[in-house]
């Protein structure tokens, strides 16, 4: 047993609790909560008291691990068409170190305090690294192609690492991976798969820049030129007159757990329609990737306002210089302080946890899970909220 205290302890599904006490058992399950209700506490017997809050382990909804060792590859603010080629000419640069890029990811997720990942994968790179990982993991079997002759054999190729994951005991699903890259035929068949299992979480990128909205819009832009310069038909690509999310929506099953991955250009009337259109949906923000390939971020005070659930991602390091969940909660509070701390806590933690379906074990400190304990130092206690000084320390 072991009894930890902080200035404030988070327990996420209730208001913060000043010197809380937390008591975990020797598996690091939460005992108990205790509320010392301004009693003295410095008489209670083994008392871990750290400087700083208390929270549960975070969970990052969108990450591509298999892409680590694209670190420091591209340049920044090449914007999502920039991304797309690169990600398509120069995806092999440095790929002879994708193993040991792998270890060192895994190794800072656990520092930064992760306990669990929806890890976007393309092939099968990642899954000895998942195989008894103390890290939990849902990944994502990505699909993609717009070439409808080219679907079936995709598809295949999909199952079949999909059926790989399964008999390593690994969570997983299959997923569509952008609106633009994937023709109708391809996205049928996915949503068939996923129609007929009601427990498979659907996620795709979504509104990842105004040009993709654009390409819909008006069969023209940035993306449309670079995917044809990849060799796309331009006949693969319908003009649709509605935003990119509007124009594929139906192509998504609505009663499956439904990550929407971005959405930095997602306006109003996107939300509204998503919103309606879905039972359990999740709008996951990955703000410092969105600011090193588009120089943006999403209307997050909106979001706030409209959206039920928003879920955190660090996207891949191909993006980002670090897989950090504080670095996002310390740039959304730069960004926009108006939005308090107690609410992009629970996108940290037990909105993601609730979108991989983990909300049993992680997320809160509710007695019986074992959530991840981290310390946030450096907190800054007048604006209650963390700042740019924050640092994670692993408690359990
Ligand atoms: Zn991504």
């Amino acid at each position: 047993m072991r009894k930890l205290s902080a200035h404030y302890v988070y327990p996420i599904n209730s208001a913060p609790i000043k010197n809380g006490i937390l008591i975990i058992d020797v598996e690091n399950k939460v005992c108990d909560l205790i509320d010392p209700k301004n009693s003295n506490i410095d008489s209670i017997e083994n008392l871990e008291f750290y400087n700083g809050v208390i929270v549960p382990g975070f969970i990052n909804s969108h990450c591509h691990l298999e892409l680590s060792y694209l670190k420091n590859k591209f340049q920044e603010k090449s914007k999502l068409a920039g991304f797309i080629y690169n990600i398509n000419k120069n995806r092999n640069i440095g790929v002879e170190n994708a193993e040991l890029c792998i270890e060192n990811a895994l190794n800072d997720i656990k520092k930064n305090g992760i306990v669990a990942v929806g890890d976007i994968s393309n092939s099968n790179s990642t899954f000895p690294y998942k195989i008894n990982s103390s890290i939990f993991f849902h990944t994502f079997i990505e699909c993609y192609g717009i070439n409808p002759d080219d679907a079936n054999n995709r598809f295949s190729n999909t199952i079949k690492l999909y059926e790989e994951l399964q008999k390593n005991n690994l969570n997983g699903s299959i997923v569509p991976h952008a609106p633009y890259s994937l023709s109708k035929k391809l996205f049928n068949l996915i949503y068939e798969f996923n129609q007929s299992n009601k427990n498979s979480i659907v996620s795709i990128h979504n509104q990842e820049s105004d040009e993709e909205n654009k390409l819909f819009k008006t069969k023209s832009g940035e993306i449309y030129d670079v995917l044809v310069k990849l060799g796309s038909d331009k006949d693969f690509f319908t003009k649709t007159g509605k935003s990119s999310f509007d124009s594929i929506k139906e192509y998504l099953p609505q009663k499956n757990n439904t990550i929407l991955v971005h959405n930095t250009f997602s306006q109003y009337e996107d939300i509204v329609t998503a919103e309606k259109y879905f039972e359990k949906l999740f709008w996951c923000i990955c703000p410092n990737s969105n600011l090193y390939i588009e120089n943006t971020l999403p209307d997050l005070k909106m979001m706030n306002k409209y959206c039920k659930n928003i879920t955190l991602g660090t996207d891949s390091l191909a993006s980002n210089y670090e897989l950090s969940i504080l670095k996002e909660l310390i740039t959304i509070s730069e960004r926009f302080p108006e939005i308090s701390f107690e609410e992009t806590i629970k996108w940290a933690t037990i909105n993601g946890s609730n979108a991989l379906n983990i909300q049993e074990i992680f997320g809160s400190f509710e007695i019986g899970k074992k959530p991840g304990i981290n310390l946030i130092q450096n907190f800054d206690f007048d604006k209650m909220n963390v700042s740019k000084n924050s640092n994670i320390k692993v408690l359990a």
